[in-house]
């Protein structure tokens, strides 16, 4: 029988609940079992795809195409294995399934509720994705924070699931427990009044991962345990770390892996976090710095800068600069300062490369171009992602083919379309069909033999993820290509541009797809690695 992890979170959102479900899943797989791991967003969107990234995160895209929360990247990341759509989901997405089934008749005319119809879609998604991926744990994060209107759906879905399975459920709370300035002394009181209102949906925490600045003492576990029904061991003390790699190690630490087996009734099969722990220890003492600077928009949030828009590009920046034993150092430009202040992009000087990722719509549009014609001439490697490339196009097309009015059809109606939609992508905006959309998923490409790409990835043949409607227009390839363009990467079902790069630089590759969510911890992305490694060199 399969066992069922429901992680839920307590007193604020943010605290980690993702990394935390990651890191579990990651030491239960070193202990020799399949895991797999479900995130439930609880919005009405039917995914990620329509939500704006500085509200809620990246989108992430599985190699099936779904536009996902973040947190699906860190389970892949954690877990190294590919998570799947089956593996996601929202309210919107379980209310239109079983709208859908009652306009087909297949409740066969009876009433059709709330409860127990809503959570008896959710378990049979739950349990559909565990027997697809073969788990024998699966890990379901339910999104948002215990008390609040919006997950009571899916609590209520986690508490039937216990009924129908007692011994194969367990519950953990990931909980924050604050130091406020005055009195200095670290609180448990939110805590305590998030477990009675998990209480109130019919829950028991089994678990509770109490995050907070620093480790716990043994007087706050005892408190903990005894106003909150949890004996003192199976408080597991999070404090915060520079790395969230080091979570795995540190939950070990408190033995965390064998508490849940034994909760189970079951035994380790085998130990294995050797590599792990080595990843560890050499992000904790890099020989070398490097100095990466990102050129975007969406990082601020009101007086705050938030880097949650960009995870997958950081953490491959991370995987990378690791695996070549130095330190990231990575820096948010914003475009939009290009844009207004010319002298401004000379600063892309100080680092060692920079990267411009995907993005939609006109804000900031002009100040990448101006960075990566900056980056172009002065020979500061850099890797353009989806937008990325589009950009470095379209710059290309301007300012070395003269094609002055060159752009995107999403950015100018009136240009020289360097960059325009596939012909299947008209009659979807006709209709303003804009929802899950877009070119999403895996692809195959073909690559360019005697490339700098051929030589990073060392294979003829990849597949990468995708995310976008634009592509680069067929009907300019010659003349970009008659002035020094490399494609040097198709797509060749539909012969379309994937990746193009520059000789006589350092390293300029941009990439139609996102290499960003194919890099694992202890698998770096070759493109990402090369860009590292063409970084730190430029430092001399
Ligand atoms: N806005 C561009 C498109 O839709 C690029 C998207 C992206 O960077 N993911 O094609």
């Amino acid at each position: 029988m399969k066992k069922y992890i429901f992680v839920v979170g307590g007193v604020m959102s943010g605290v980690g609940k993702g990394v935390a479900a990651a890191s579990m899943g990651k030491i239960l797989k070193s202990k020799g079992f399949s895991v797999t791991a479900i995130k439930i967003d609880p919005y009405i969107n039917v995914d990620a795809g329509t939500m704006n990234p500085t509200e809620h995160g990246e989108v992430f895209v599985t190699e099936d195409g779904d536009e996902c929360d973040q947190d699906v990247g860190n389970y892949e990341r954690f877990l190294d294995e590919n998570i799947y759509s089956d593996n996601y989901m929202t309210t919107g997405r379980i209310y239109q399934t079983v709208i859908n089934r009652e306009r087909n008749l297949e409740y066969g005319g009876r009433c059709v509720e709330v409860v127990p119809d809503i959570p008896n879609e959710v378990i049979s998604r739950i349990k559909k994705a565990g027997k697809k991926a073969k788990a024998d744990f699966v890990l379901i994060e339910i999104g948002g924070t215990v008390g609040e209107y919006q997950n009571l759906l899916f609590l209520e879905a986690a508490r039937m699931m216990k009924l129908q399975h007692p011994k194969d459920v367990l519950f953990v709370l990931v909980s924050y427990l604050p130091i406020p300035h005055f009195p200095g002394e670290m609180k448990t009181k939110p805590t305590q009044y998030a477990v009675r209102s998990l209480n109130s949906a019919g829950i028991q925490p089994d678990i509770i991962l109490a995050r907070s600045m620093v480790a716990l003492d043994e007087l706050r576990k005892r408190k903990i345990a005894v106003n909150c029904n949890v004996t003192p061991g199976d408080i597991i003390s999070a404090p915060d770390v520079e790395s969230i790699y080091e979570i795995p190690v540190n939950f070990e630490q408190e033995n965390l892996g064998n508490k849940i087996l034994k909760k189970f009734d079951l035994h380790s099969r085998k130990k294995d976090l050797k590599d792990w722990k080595n990843f560890v220890k050499i992000i904790k003492n890099p020989k070398k710095t490097v100095k990466v600077g990102i050129v975007g928009k969406y990082f601020e949030t009101g007086s705050f800068t938030l880097m949650d828009s960009y995870i997958s590009v950081i953490e491959a920046i991370k995987h990378a600069a690791y695996s070549l034993d130095a330190k990231p150092e990575i820096t948010w430009l914003s475009a939009e300062k290009y844009e207004k202040d010319a002298g401004a992009v000379a600063e892309l000087k100080k680092y060692d490369g920079v990267i411009v990722p995907g993005g939609f719509g006109n804000r900031g549009v002009e100040g990448k171009i101006k960075a990566i014609k900056f980056c172009r001439e002065h020979k500061i490697p850099f890797l353009g992602l989806c937008f990325g490339l589009q950009l470095s196009v379209i710059e290309f097309a301007r300012n070395v083919c003269g094609i002055e009015n060159a752009n995107s059809t999403e950015l100018s109606k009136d240009c020289t379309p360097v960059i325009d939609f596939m012909q299947e992508q008209k009659a979807l905006l006709a209709e303003k069909n804009y929802g899950g959309t877009m070119r999403l998923g895996a692809y195959d490409c073909k690559l360019k033999p005697m490339t700098k790409t051929f030589s990073a990835y060392g294979k003829p043949n990849i597949s990468e993820r995708h995310r976008h409607r634009y592509e680069v227009n067929n009907e300019f390839r010659e003349i970009l290509e008659k002035n020094g363009l490399i494609i040097s990467g198709i797509n060749p079902q539909k012969n379309l541009v994937e990746i193009i790069e520059l000789p006589d630089h350092p390293f300029f590759i941009g990439t139609q797809f996102h290499p960003e969510f194919k890099s694992r911890p202890l698998k770096p992305h070759p493109l990402f690695k090369e860009f590292v490694r063409a970084a730190i060199k430029n430092q001399k």
